[in-house]
């Protein structure tokens, strides 16, 4: 451990700041503070403008919609993707991708159309840790086809981000062309529920026929 003991107050403010905590106090507190921040990993806490990383520009989330027949896509074909993934080393895993989408890593599959743009936005299940997922966003030119990709997980830095998530929501975009459908762990949820929605019951009970007629039928059956 750093001995913060020895650093002047200042120094032990701006130490601080970097990590979103608390700067007020005594030395004393301060080098408690700071030490706790350590053995916490910094309470998750993001540094105040360390090394700001690229950001897509993107619409305001209100504006997507969920995709579905209805919706105006733009066409997205294999080769689009693989034209995408080549010049970033990365070949198109077909088997891969599509083992995701087919167990529906795709949480949901929104769009939205600008003036020279559409922007999709998703988030994919991580395949190893349970209640971790990753936002994705593609932007889709008119006419040039996939301009700028970013996930938020390790491997995943705008505008060219290339890791599994992404390409899973590029296969996504080439199914709605063949399908006219995304296949979501929200649409999965929506026919669940349509399912189990109590269906009208028609019968009555007087229409019941009492098992002592049931036998009775089968008697004179075999008479
Ligand atoms: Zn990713």
């Amino acid at each position: 451990m750093k001995d913060y003991g020895k650093m002047t107050l200042s120094q032990l403010k701006i130490d601080l700041k970097s990590r979103g905590a608390k700067i007020s106090g005594r030395k004393r507190e301060l080098v408690e503070r700071l030490e706790a921040y350590d053995r916490n990993s910094n309470f998750n806490t993001q540094p105040e403008e360390v090394n700001k990383e690229y950001e897509m520009i993107l619409p305001s989330s209100s504006n997507y919609k969920d995709v579905n027949k209805d919706t105006e896509f733009p066409v997205i074909t294999y080769n689009d993707v693989r034209f995408y993934l080549q010049p970033l080393g990365k070949q198109l895993d077909i088997e891969s991708v599509k083992n995701l989408y087919d167990q529906r890593f795709l949480k949901y599959f929104r769009s939205y159309k600008d003036s020279d743009s559409y922007f999709v936005r998703s988030e994919c299940k991580a395949e190893m840790r349970k209640n971790m997922s990753y936002h994705v966003d593609v932007k889709i030119g008119f006419n040039d086809g996939i301009k700028e990709c970013q996930c938020e997980c390790a491997v995943g830095l705008g505008p060219t981000a290339h890791c599994k998530h992404v390409s899973t929501v590029l296969y996504a975009c080439c199914q709605f062309l063949e399908n006219q459908f995304i296949q979501t762990e929200e649409t999965c949820t929506q026919q669940l529920q349509t399912f189990h929605q109590s269906k009208p019951y028609y019968h009555t009970i007087t229409s019941c026929v009492p098992i002592s007629r049931i036998l009775m039928m089968a008697d004179s059956r075999h008479v």
